[in-house]
């Protein structure tokens, strides 16, 4: 039985390289639903490949444009973010990957969730705003979230066979981002352009920019926190500017295992589309002879003070984490506007998590308010 999934965000760097997994797996993998935002066009071209049953396109005024490309094809077009939460929801889906950027991935994410569908999660903002929620929901509906984020996949890999044995820490790897080794004096200079390229990985603009930042980690701490039911202060992070190690977790006994491969999603991707089968593809393999040197050092805190925020705001709980993350969405758009500097993002963070007060949200209309009350609050420098 071939398994049908849901690509919520198949126009984005993830949603273009899972339907990569697909081409390699087409005995076992099924594209049920394509769901994209604004790129009509590559929506369509999509849905003309993939035959689809269905598609959303969340821009309402597009609608037209895709049903129009697509009336000779037996593909329903759907618009509008409320259906992306009903598609999630449909009979004929198997398991949603939700690749879509922001917090905008939450809604749809949970009601999959609700509705007993697997899940495989690249977006980890829904873990940052909403853990809590998410992890509840999906332990009372038994439904299993599966990591697709490359550091959460190694975990998950590592704990194959492990579940139930104790973990003393779990060591997530960072690149270091393209400003490892500067300092703040740096950051204040650097452009769009200087951030927006990433040593080894080629993602959207977004996570490009938290990588930077070193949010990323921040963020990652807090879903692997979720995911694997371990507390922050068993989480590390170590930075391996090779990206080649995942990540590792270290059991109690002293016992490390790591995830090795190349930098690239679609190992990750394919793992949680396909748990718990390992398939062949045909994807680039890792060889130590192109990778002599594998080196570590330790994140600068200081310079990049956004892994620390991240902490605080989940130690803080309530809704901090989501405070946090709709500051960190609204400051790197800024950023990428060219509206705020490099080194603001962070001061816009601190800014909003002083000047929201502490509440205990419980239901996604909850966390979306609280996301709101963040966005009206004016960025620095703005
Ligand atoms: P991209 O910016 O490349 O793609 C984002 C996708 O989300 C696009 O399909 C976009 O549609 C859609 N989208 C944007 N806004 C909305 C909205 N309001 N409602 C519904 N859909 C929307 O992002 P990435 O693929 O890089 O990242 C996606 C998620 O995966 C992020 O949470 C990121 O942190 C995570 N992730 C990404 C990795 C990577 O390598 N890229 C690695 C690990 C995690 P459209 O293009 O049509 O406007």
């Amino acid at each position: 039985m071939k398994r049908r999934i849901a690509i919520l965000g198949s126009t984005g760097s993830i949603g273009t390289q899972a339907l990569e997994v697909v081409d390699q797996l087409p005995d076992l993998l099924q594209v049920e639903v394509l769901a994209a935002y604004s790129n009509a066009d590559l929506l369509i071209q999509q849905a003309k490949k993939y035959k689809p049953n269905m598609v959303v396109i969340v821009r309402e005024d597009l609608c037209d444009k895709v049903k129009s490309a697509l009336w000779d094809e037996d593909i329903k077009v759907f618009a509008g973010e409320q259906s992306l939460v009903d598609v999630a929801a449909m009979d004929c889906v198997d398991m949603v990957l939700s690749a879509i950027v922001g917090v905008a991935g939450l809604r749809p994410a949970y009601h999959a969730i609700e509705c007993g569908k697997p899940l495989a999660l690249a977006n980890k903002e829904t873990l940052v705003v909403a853990g809590s929620l998410m992890t509840a929901t999906a332990a009372a509906k038994g439904v299993n979230i599966y990591p697709v984020d490359s550091e959460h996949s190694a975990i998950f890999q590592c704990l194959a066979g492990e579940f139930h044995n104790p973990i003393e820490k779990l060591i997530i790897t960072a690149s270091g981002g393209p400003f490892r080794g500067k300092d703040s004096a740096f950051l204040k200079t650097v452009t769009r352009e200087d951030a927006l390229h990433h040593p080894n990985w080629n993602m959207g603009p977004k996570i490009t920019i938290d990588s930077a930042t070193l949010m990323n980690k921040g963020l990652e701490i807090i879903e692997a926190s979720w995911l694997f039911n371990v507390p922050i202060d068993k989480i590390e992070v170590v930075v391996h500017p090779q990206s080649i190690i995942h990540s590792l977790v270290q059991f109690a006994d002293g016992a490390v295992k790591a995830q090795l491969g190349l930098p690239d999603m679609k190992l990750p991707i394919q793992y949680a589309l396909t748990y718990p089968a390992r398939q062949a593809n045909h994807f680039p393999r890792f060889s130590f002879a192109d990778y002599p040197q594998l080196t570590f050092e330790q994140p600068d805190y200081e310079t990049f003070p956004c892994i620390t925020l991240a902490c605080e705001a989940f130690r803080q709980g309530g809704n901090m984490p989501c405070v946090l993350n709709a500051a960190n969405e609204v400051a790197v758009h800024a950023f990428l506007q060219g509206k705020i500097g490099f080194t603001d993002i962070p001061k816009h963070i601190e800014k909003c998590m002083s000047a929201i007060p502490f509440s205990k949200p419980a239901t996604v209309d909850e966390f979306l308010h609280v996301d709101a009350e963040v966005r009206k609050v004016k960025c620095v420098n703005n």
